[in-house]
């Protein structure tokens, strides 16, 4: 199949394209590079262009024909959408209609859309499954539940297939250290570990430690991003058998909290982890932990890492190297 992954100059939009690519796919790909890196396309054309610019969008879809998108291009930090509602609201859903816009009048017909446990807001019981209700308590939240709505209302009235992959904490890199995760700034927790661990990052700011868990710091259920791209994957088949917009979980149904966090990556590493403690961060819920049973069964998804060691164990090997 060809496919237009957008936003496959991020960290999980590269990891989607070597994995697809894997699998005799042709990948193009479309990024701002806002976020993204030119030297992680490594498996397709890059398109530099911007969802929210219709004109450009509409010479990529004039160009070539795509059998799907899958929709990776999104602001994504949960404290930053508490700032800047309005930036969340633009890309994630101004920049998402354009794309499906676009899409329609080009007759492309099935997408794979990246979206959040953030949508769950503040879950009402340990596991959430995807029938727990949706109340985001942040924009990224709002804004990637509002795309979902979409895909619902287009799915009726223009025939689109849809995919969105519910993630929860996406995490680790690619196992021979090839491609991995680099934000600027970078805010996420296993990066700043790592960081932490090398000595080219501060002391990790542990923020919280007085949620209603059983040590107090936050906990989240962290999956590799490998695992995310194997559904992605498979979701492509899984639209091809059924019409419709889908929603399903992705996550490993184990929790784990920051402090858990620290001390599997002073295992992995060998290394203290400097750390201290901070206020909470705005927008943070407390618990995080997917029900992905929906995924395996219909899916057929299979998740390869299980435990957090290994997940850490690869993030661990490609921010050991310098090339990024
Ligand atoms: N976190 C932390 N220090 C950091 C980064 C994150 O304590 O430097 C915490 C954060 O408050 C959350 C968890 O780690 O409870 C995971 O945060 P991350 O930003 O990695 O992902 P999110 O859950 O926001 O998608």
């Amino acid at each position: 199949m060809k496919i237009l992954l957008c936003g496959g100059a991020g960290y999980i939009g590269s990891h989607m394209a070597k994995y697809l690519a894997s699998f005799g796919h042709r990948v193009v790909v479309l990024d701002n590079l806002s976020t993204g890196h030119q030297k992680a396309v490594l498996w397709g054309e890059l398109i530099e262009a911007d969802l929210l610019d219709s004109a450009s969008l509409e010479r990529v879809f004039r160009g070539q024909h795509f059998d799907a998108v899958m929709h990776f291009c999104a602001r994504s930090l949960v404290g930053e959408s508490m700032q800047q509602p309005y930036a969340y609201y633009a890309n994630n859903v101004v920049g998402t209609l354009h794309l499906l816009d676009a899409m329609q009048r080009h007759g492309v017909e099935c997408l794979v859309f990246s979206s959040t446990a953030a949508v769950y807001g503040q879950p009402t019981s340990a596991l959430i499954d995807e029938d727990h209700p949706t109340a985001p308590i942040n924009p990224y939240g709002a804004s990637k539940l509002m795309v979902e709505r979409m895909l619902a209302d287009a799915a009726h009235a223009y025939g689109l297939r849809s995919v969105a992959l519910r993630y929860f904490n996406a995490a680790g890199a690619s196992p021979d250290g090839e491609i991995g995760e680099a934000h600027t700034p970078e805010t996420h927790l296993i990066p700043n570990v790592l960081r932490a661990a090398l000595g080219t990052g501060p002391a990790l700011k542990v923020f919280g430690d007085d949620y209603p868990t059983p040590d107090g710091t936050c906990v989240r259920d962290y999956v590799h991003v490998d695992d995310l791209a194997q559904a992605h994957e498979l979701a492509l088949a899984y639209m091809d058998a059924n019409d419709g917009a889908h929603v399903f979980n992705l996550g490993n149904g184990c929790g784990f909290s920051v402090r858990e966090v620290i001390s599997a990556a002073q295992q992995v590493t060998g290394r203290a982890i400097p750390h201290e403690l901070a206020p909470r961060r705005a927008g943070d819920p407390a618990v995080l932990v997917a029900a992905s049973a929906k995924a395996r069964n219909a899916l057929g998804w299979r998740p390869q890492y299980t435990e957090l060691a290994p997940i850490i164990a690869s993030a661990w090997r490609w921010h050991g190297d310098p090339r990024f």
